[in-house]
């Protein structure tokens, strides 16, 4: 980080040590080797006849004296001593009479002084705007006013530690996509023989930590061909214009080194559909899109570049870019299936220690929704704990800690409950696993805790049999279900609502109006998809979109979502009453234990698993 900081304002360090030494010269030069004597032993010497030769400058007095002089106990030739300021009539002529050579000089020392203050605030000002300039320029921008419209662009070495494609686990179908790119790119003659036509750009789409960019770094790696890489990110300037600039230059560089791969990562960044948005549009932006745009259709396939980038927001992409002939082809990288998460698990564990406790393919399955970067920072987790720990190896108990924080959040240690809020968060908690444990259709329970952490007082763990990707109705209700149950037990017991049920409630709200709205699940609605619950929707978009169904309808829909509510509370609520003993001793065993692995919850329920 200092580092960092020194690199980038390395000029004005420069700077300053040139004026340092500027002025230690300066200083010291004055002075050389003259020994400072008093006016008394100057005169005393002048009296004498002793002294050769002196220049004034000022009040200053320099001089040397004929014979080696001696003056508090130091021996000189050359003595320097100040005028008196109460002046001395008799000086001049006691010069005289000795001939003694007298040279004046004028104060050069107060003008330069004078000139050096005056610059000084000017200077400090100016070198503060341009330590400001810099760092709009961007962290690590390369290098002054001058290179503003330099591409940004990163030329990978290929000497460097090379990643290839058995760096990257799972993504099957983009690792062949890919690897026809590569096939292109290290013999262009064969495909274009056969007359095929390699698309010139590609598209990866997938969620964040899902390996986009390190797929992209890997077909560097097995292409052998220069790469350049840049993040939208970098077009993006306070300057209109420079991010075309960069774009124009992007691509002249590129021109000189086919065949070689262009990288945009995160391209949203830039991408942004056009014309829409709050507040106008962001010039700078569109003027870097469309340089972009016209640049993929300013060369041609035979030039041998080929332009990859990645977004996890395809939805707010401008559909010019994936217009034919520009990233008209999209490789899905999705989240991890089991499989996948089984070698990603397999690929990071290979050099560290494991404990034969420890079960790769159950991990795999008990960690659905994990990205790749989630799996990677899981196992980091849990092996920083083991060190901490003093141990050899990773045990499965690091690996569930590990995967728990990631869940769930840190452990709030030193919060102080009472007991009455321990109690209830412990029936919030038993509630929901209980109707989880008790419900068919349910994802299994895995663990229910009531141990403070970041995100909240307590949670119950759910991990699904099998990767799901359709989600039927029946599976859907009871979900819904166990959200109520922790509500629901709360008001069973104590006659009462808590704060605590914010989140459920929040997500069962959300899904029972995607249930209605796109999902025709309900008994008005049913078959019939009225539109989008919303989400994560471009702004923009969202406010100028006028709704697709009338007044009227809109509340119909609310009382629809509320009725799916309702009953979903109350087949929790008729569970838990009928398992009033049940949900008792879990939530007993909780206030105990503060941890409480599935089957345990799956005895209390009386089900044997
Ligand atoms: P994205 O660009 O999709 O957001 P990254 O490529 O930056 O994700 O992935 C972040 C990290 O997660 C990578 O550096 C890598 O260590 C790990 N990772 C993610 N997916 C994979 C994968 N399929 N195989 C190996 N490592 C992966
Ligand atoms: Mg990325
Ligand atoms: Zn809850």
């Amino acid at each position: 980080m200092a580092n960092n900081y020194l690199q980038q304002n390395r000029h004005i360090f420069i700077l300053l040590a040139v004026f340092f030494a500027f002025f230690a010269w300066s200083y010291l030069s004055q002075y050389k080797a003259a020994t400072k004597i008093s006016y008394s032993e100057f005169l005393e010497q002048v009296e004498n006849g002793n002294v050769q030769e002196i220049t004034v400058k000022g009040e200053s007095i320099e001089g040397t004296v004929k014979e080696e002089a001696s003056y508090q106990d130091t021996k000189y030739t050359d003595f320097s001593t100040y005028f008196p300021s109460f002046g001395d009539q008799e000086l001049m002529s006691e010069l005289q009479e000795q001939e003694v050579e007298v040279t004046t000089e004028p104060e050069t020392d107060r003008v330069f002084w004078y000139i050096i203050i005056s610059l000084l605030p000017m200077l400090l000002i100016f070198s503060l705007i341009y330590i400001q300039y810099r760092r709009m320029q961007g962290q690590g921008g390369g290098g002054g006013p001058f290179n503003i419209g330099k591409s940004q662009a990163k030329k990978y070495d290929q000497s460097q530690e090379k990643t290839t494609f058995d760096d990257v686990a799972g993504s099957q179908e983009a690792k062949v996509e890919l690897q026809e790119v590569v096939d292109y790119l290290t013999e262009p003659g064969r495909i274009q023989e056969m007359g095929g036509k390699i698309p010139k750009g590609l598209m990866l789409v997938g969620p964040p930590g899902t390996g986009k960019t390190l797929l992209a770094r890997a077909v560097a790696g097995e292409a052998g061909v220069p790469f350049f890489s840049i993040t939208g990110s970098d077009f993006m300037e306070m300057f209109v214009g420079v991010g075309a600039k960069r774009v124009r230059n992007l691509f002249q560089d590129a021109r000189k080194n086919a065949p070689c791969i262009i990288f945009i990562d995160e391209i949203d960044a830039i991408g942004r559909r056009r014309g829409a948005g709050l507040g106008g549009g962001h010039d700078e932006r569109e003027q870097t899109l469309n340089q972009l745009l016209s640049e993929l259709d300013g060369f041609e396939a035979h030039e041998n570049i080929i332009v990859i980038c990645a977004t996890n927001r395809p939805d707010i992409l401008d559909p010019a870019l994936s217009r034919p002939g520009r990233f008209d082809r999209q490789i899905m990288v999705d989240l991890p299936t089991t499989q996948d998460r089984l070698e990603l698990l397999q690929l990071y564990t290979q050099k560290k220690k494991l404990s034969d406790d420890v079960d790769l393919d159950r991990l795999a399955r008990e960690t659905q929704g994990f990205s790749g970067a989630d799996l990677e920072n899981m196992l980091n987790e849990a092996t920083l704990l083991a060190a901490r720990e003093g141990q050899e190896t990773i045990t499965h108990n690091e690996i569930e800690a590990a995967r728990d924080k990631i869940l769930m959040g840190l452990k709030r240690h030193g919060l102080v409950m009472t007991d009455e809020e321990k109690r209830m968060v412990a029936y919030h908690e038993a509630g929901h696993a209980l109707v989880g444990a008790l419900l068919p259709n349910a994802d299994p329970v895995h663990k229910v805790s009531i141990v403070p952490r970041s995100q909240s007082m307590g949670a119950t763990q759910q991990f699904p049999d099998q990767d799901r990707y359709i989600y039927p109705k029946e599976y859907l209700h009871d979900r819904l279900a166990v959200m109520m149950g922790g509500r629901c037990a709360e008001s069973l017991v104590f006659e009462t609502a808590t704060s605590g049920a914010a989140n459920d409630l929040q997500q069962a709200t959300k899904m029972a109006r995607k249930m209605v709205l796109e999902w025709g699940m309900s008994g008005q609605f049913e078959h019939m998809a009225l539109g989008s619950a919303g989400g994560q929707v471009f702004l923009g978009e969202e406010l100028g979109k006028t709704k697709e169904y009338s007044e009227a309808t809109s509340q119909a829909v609310d009382q629809e979502v509320e009725s799916i509510l309702k009953d979903a509370f109350e087949q929790a609520k008729d569970l838990l009453s009928r398992h009033r003993q049940a949900l008792d001793q879990l939530a007993q065993t909780l206030l105990d234990q503060e941890e409480v692995d599935g089957q345990t919850v799956y005895s209390i329920a009386g089900i044997s698993k």
